[in-house]
């Protein structure tokens, strides 16, 4: 299926199976808005909780805060967002949009990257068995070309917006002969910075009312509490404070479904280290995020590392975990060293010490800061675009399957009563009662057996429970798995136990370990 179709599908099927619709939907909507619906809002909080565990739960020196949305406008000023969070935009004259400029070169560099893709399947199709990817990528002429183009583009790029030079970001759009895509020509506007903090206002007269912003990012919350926390807690560094919340950005372009939206929700963990030590934490918790990603079986070969030619003003280092997306690879997680940045500004704009006494060297010092920062809906998107199959079964037939990691899927199991009568659902009910206190579980009762198999495999759900006559007799159900549609014969008794043994986060993170 061309990836376009595919997201097309995701994007259908979020809706049409309760996941996810457009906000205010009978009002036409609102741009780069969305709401998560019955399932959504389950996949979504699940999703929330398997980070929360993998992050505060599992680790000793990790703590949670919930800090608020609004912050005092100082902090937005002393963060650098005020003056320096924006993007730089481009318009095409013609026909009047607007976008990203570096993000229209990097859609340049993808278009090159899915030829290298085309080189290497044609390669591999030709050597069959015998083929080596890295040793062709390496020394293929075609494809070492096309990489170095892609290499010296993103580079130059990473200069100019490191520099400002907006000047040459827009000739690098001109050289390259990018065109718009809606209008097809290359008139374009020169390249200006645009900040994408929302403004409002605190206050019931406009006389005395307050300038706020709502919040771009989570992390502020945790800077602004580290003292707080890390003296009522007893902490000791290296430690690290999570959150988890919404986030606000006025994206110049927000396309892609819940890729980019105008509101969102991060999850983001600040790491207090010892200055000095930020290069192997930076190396733990890249390996560290990388593994829990993996833990969820979305296929290892669906990761990369992206390393920043163009760092933010507070960083000294910085790594995107980016994951194939229907289009294309993109980032999913950012880490950065953020040094002693936002703690110092912090200290200067506030006037109050942001400081951290070391007991074993008895000094006092700044800390500096490792970040892990992951956008909960790009992580649901990850999730589901992976999940959603169509299946060529044995009979030439197809099924939709949503192949949800157990440990995420809004519904565990779904209680069906193979027919409407003869006490089976009064029996299924009863399963639903027991079960429903360890696990979200769904009864159905419409629609013969096999369809309701296959509204339940589209829906996510990783087991259903038939209820049948044999039932009555001996206590037994027939249980069929998601993924391999084998069934079989158990207890009432043990139907727990063989859940839990698949839904359960220990099962899951463990392969952290
Ligand atoms: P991008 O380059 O895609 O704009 P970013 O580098 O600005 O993202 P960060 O500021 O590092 O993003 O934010 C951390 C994470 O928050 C990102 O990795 C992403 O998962 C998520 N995120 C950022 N902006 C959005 C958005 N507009 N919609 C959804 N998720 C977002």
């Amino acid at each position: 299926m061309a990836n376009d179709d595919q997201f097309k599908k995701v994007i259908s099927h979020a809706k049409e199976y309760g996941y996810v619709f457009q906000s205010s939907e009978i009002y036409d909507g609102l741009s780069a808005v969305y709401d998560y619906a019955q399932n959504g809002v389950e996949l979504k909080k699940n999703i929330r909780d398997y980070w929360w565990k993998a992050m505060v739960q599992m680790n000793d020196n990790i703590v949670g805060i919930d800090a608020s949305i609004f912050m005092h406008p100082t902090t937005w000023k002393a963060s650098g967002h005020v003056d320096a969070f924006s993007d730089p935009l481009i318009d095409n004259k013609d026909s009047k949009k607007r976008y990203r400029a570096d993000v229209l070169v990097e859609d340049y560099c993808a278009k090159i990257e899915a030829k290298i893709e085309k080189e290497v399947k044609k390669a591999a199709k030709r050597f069959g068995d015998a083929f080596n990817k890295e040793e062709f990528v390496s020394t293929n002429g075609r494809v070492v070309g096309y990489q170095e183009k892609i290499d010296s583009i993103l580079k130059r790029l990473g200069q100019s917006l490191e520099k400002e030079d907006l000047a040459d970001v827009k000739a690098l759009i001109e050289e390259l002969e990018i065109a718009c895509p809606v209008a097809g020509s290359r008139n374009w506007t020169d390249v200006k910075q645009f900040n994408l903090m929302f403004g409002t206002k605190l206050g019931a007269s406009a006389e005395t009312a307050m300038d706020l912003y709502l919040r771009p990012e989570t992390a502020q919350g945790i800077f602004v509490n580290f003292l707080n926390v890390q003296k009522t807690g007893r902490m000791k560094i290296p430690f690290g404070i999570a959150q988890t919340g919404k986030a606000f950005r006025n994206e110049i372009v927000a396309r892609q479904f819940i890729f980019r939206m105008r509101e969102f929700e991060q999850m983001e963990m600040q790491f207090f280290i010892k200055p000095g030590t930020q290069k192997e934490w930076f190396e733990y918790w890249k390996e560290t995020r990388l593994k829990w990603h993996k833990s969820l079986g979305l296929g290892d070969e669906n990761y990369r590392f992206h390393d920043h030619e163009k760092l933010a003003h507070y960083a000294d280092a910085a790594t995107d975990i980016e994951f194939k997306f229907p289009f294309g690879f993109k980032e999913l997680e950012g880490i950065h060293s953020r040094t002693d940045f936002d703690l110092k500004q912090h200290e200067e704009f506030s006037g109050k010490k942001l400081q951290y006494f070391d007991h074993e060297d008895k000094a006092n010092y700044t800390p500096y800061v490792l970040e892990t920062s992951i956008g909960l809906d790009r992580m649901f998107l990850a999730v589901f675009s992976n999940a959603l199959v169509e299946e060529e079964l044995e009979n030439n037939t197809t099924r939709t399957v949503l192949k949800l990691p157990a440990v995420l899927a809004p519904n565990k199991a779904a209680i069906l009563p193979l027919v409407k009568k003869d006490g089976l659902p009064e029996i299924a009910k009863q399963i639903v009662e027991d079960l429903k206190w360890d696990f979200n579980v769904t009864y159905d009762e419409k629609d013969a057996v096999g369809r309701r198999y296959r509204r339940q495999d589209a829906n996510g759900t990783p087991f259903c429970i038939t209820v049948d006559h044999d039932t009555l007799e001996d206590n037994s159900v027939t249980i069929r798995h998601r993924d391999t549609m084998e069934q079989k014969r158990v207890k009432i008794e043990d139907l727990k136990e063989i859940i839990k043994a698949e839904v359960d986060v220990k099962h899951w993170l463990k392969k952290m370990k």
